[in-house]
């Protein structure tokens, strides 16, 4: 079965080439897909034995709520979506002034073993499709009643790990026909696999680039970030700065503060010295805990943003929106899936 929410237009016209129909119908049902409809029965302007066609030879995917959290404090909506093969991923809809942003998954699970982030801690299970990520914007705007304006690729996953498909969804969510999100609404997050940085760079998108750099020395990041080992600070700077060089987009650096880890003087200063010459701006985040990790929070976020201000930096703290319903990155998948083993358990004795 064709995965048709996956197409593209260019596969779509194919298909449709294909079907012996005429072209403006691949924009149609292109059109149907990305409003949400889960059924070709809903397509009512084709005609009933193209419906059948196509239902016999496509499937349109589609994602239920298993659990949705709404924040008491700041509306920050979190979904847990079931998919067809029973995993379940994360979407998180956060409400700011400039508009709703949508912050996805791309894999279910993540296999790059971050110390502090709870997505990994089950290893990967699977990349999702182009349409499972498109899904998640779509169901959360049909669900949520809001119109999204912004998306962030930050949820559960290594986005630069799903390459093809990060960039099939792009595709899609910047098409006139579908969403139609401008590239310059879009961040994409990644841990910091250089080389396909240097692959993103040559695509020449608009997008935000996000860098994952937690610490601007090998000793300190290789310990909390298990990619440092294969692509060392200074492969990953030089990305960055040729990142920068082929698009002129600034970049972004994530800086989550844990204790006595990262959060040193002299650590502000490296990192200062670091980004310093590539536009760059620093995002502090303050550490979610994550219960089966020891790392703790950092008390000097303050003091280190003023050593990085001092220096010339731009830095902001990321204000935690959603901090009631385990809205950070993997903890409501991982509580579901504890939970489940747990009920499992008492099943089984
Ligand atoms: N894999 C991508 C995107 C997903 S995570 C990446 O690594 O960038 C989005 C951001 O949240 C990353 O900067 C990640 O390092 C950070 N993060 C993960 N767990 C965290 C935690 N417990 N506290 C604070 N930030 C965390």
């Amino acid at each position: 079965m064709i995965d048709i929410k996956s197409y593209g237009m260019a596969d779509m016209s194919a298909l449709f080439k294909q079907l012996g129909e005429p072209s403006f119908r691949a924009k149609q049902v292109f059109r149907w897909l990305h409003r949400g409809v889960t059924s070709f029965e809903q397509m009512s302007d084709l005609s009933k034995a193209l419906r059948e066609k196509l239902a016999a030879q496509c499937t349109i995917s589609s994602l239920q709520v298993e659990r949705k959290q709404v924040s008491a404090i700041d509306g920050t909506i979190k979904y847990l979506w079931r998919l067809p093969d029973g995993n379940c991923i994360e979407t998180v809809l956060m409400r700011y002034k400039h508009g709703n942003t949508v912050c996805i998954s791309c894999q279910v699970g993540c296999r790059m073993g971050c110390a502090f982030c709870a997505s990994t801690l089950g290893g990967k299970i699977r990349d999702l499709t182009p349409a499972e990520m498109l899904d998640q914007v779509l169901f959360t705007q049909l669900d949520s009643g809001e119109q999204i304006s912004n998306i962030v690729l930050m949820g559960i996953g290594e986005p630069l790990d799903n390459f093809d498909t990060v960039m099939r969804f792009l595709e899609l969510v910047n098409s006139p026909d579908g969403l139609n999100i401008g590239m310059r609404h879009i961040s994409l997050s990644t841990c910091g696999l250089a080389e396909k940085i240097d692959l993103l760079a040559q695509q020449h998108l608009q997008l935000t680039l996000s860098v994952s750099l937690h610490a601007p020395d090998d000793e300190t990041r290789s310990k909390i970030m298990p990619v440092n080992r294969a692509f060392n600070v200074g492969r990953l700077m030089k990305a960055c700065h040729d990142y920068f060089k082929v698009t002129g987009r600034r970049i972004s650096f994530e800086y989550a503060m844990i204790d006595g880890v990262n959060d040193s003087d002299a650590q502000a200063d490296m990192l200062a010295r670091m980004v310093k010459g590539i536009a760059a701006h620093v995002n502090l985040i303050p550490l979610n805990h994550v219960e089966e990790s020891p790392l703790k929070p950092s008390r000097r976020v303050k003091q280190f943003q003023q050593r990085l201000e001092e220096q010339g930096i731009t830095v902001t703290v990321r204000r935690r929106l959603g901090s009631d319903i385990d809205a950070s990155c993997g903890q409501l998948r991982r509580k579901a899936m504890n939970e489940q083993q747990e009920s499992g358990k008492e099943a089984d004795t």
